[in-house]
């Protein structure tokens, strides 16, 4: 099903799309050496219940995990990229994390995820796919708008992360948004300009790019839910919701 917002929704969606970053901020403001996993799980809880709002994630049994969730954030560290199930894992200096958060308020949900690095080291390896992925995202909003395809927005992050020297995975990409989390149409992360659902006013759209530094293979951990590289390479994962406007892309998952 693809949804197409009213402005009245559209306008709801920026206040759930300022939550999410807000709680998405403060969470790596606070992901520093020594913190816990589940402490940062339980901070969003806290956040999430305190704005009225309600986790996306807690009961959410996909075909694709061993559901319900049952917490209300993704934290995926080092070689972990998506699906991250929070665990007793305590933060060291240059772990790479990504966090990912969806939630809804009034009825429109808004979806985001961040990568960094935890302390004070930078390895050059998870500084370059963390700008992999973060240019990826740009190019694929770049490319949104009204009269572009959704294969113009996989070209688009495509092109960035292929030109970046990453193998991409088709499994798992972008997606539409609105009164749920997880809505047509698909959007890869690699695809052929012009082809595709063509893009309108008032459709909510998630791109998130993620990469593997050397495998587009994914393992799934004993918990059912967190997927990382074969490999055990590092990974980078970015995510924002935007709204197809009448001009172009505007996006939602932003503090205000
Ligand atoms: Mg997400
Ligand atoms: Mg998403």
């Amino acid at each position: 099903m693809i949804e197409i917002l009213s402005p009245a929704e559209v306008d709801r969606a920026r206040q759930t799309g300022a939550l999410v970053a807000s709680i998405l901020q403060t969470m790596k403001s606070r992901s520093t050496v020594g913190t816990n996993l589940l402490d940062i799980d339980q901070w969003t809880k806290e956040m999430i219940l305190d704005a009225g709002a309600e986790s996306c994630y807690v009961d959410y049994e996909p075909s694709f995990g061993r559901g319900p969730f049952g917490h209300y954030i993704c934290t995926a560290v080092n070689d972990a990229v998506l699906h991250g199930l929070p665990s007793d894992y305590t933060l060291a200096d240059g772990d790479l994390l990504t966090l990912d958060l969806a939630v809804l308020l009034d009825g429109v949900a808004a979806d985001s995820a961040i990568s960094f690095i935890v302390g004070e080291s930078r390895p050059a390896e998870s500084v370059a796919l963390i700008d992999a992925t973060e240019r990826a995202l740009a190019a694929g909003i770049a490319a949104a708008g009204p009269g572009a395809r959704i294969g113009d927005l996989s070209h688009a992050i495509g092109t960035v992360l292929s030109e970046a020297g990453y193998p991409i995975n088709t499994e798992f990409g972008g997606h539409g948004i609105g009164s749920t989390m997880h809505q047509d149409p698909h959007i890869s992360n690699t695809g052929r300009p012009g082809r595709g659902y063509q893009l309108r006013p008032g459709l909510l759209l998630c791109l998130e790019p993620w990469v593997m530094a050397d495998t587009a293979k994914l393992v799934t951990d004993d918990d059912g839910w967190t997927l990382r590289s074969i490999t055990g390479c590092r990974t980078a994962h970015s995510e924002h919701t935007i709204a197809i406007t009448d001009s172009g892309a505007e996006i939602l998952t932003v503090v205000s």
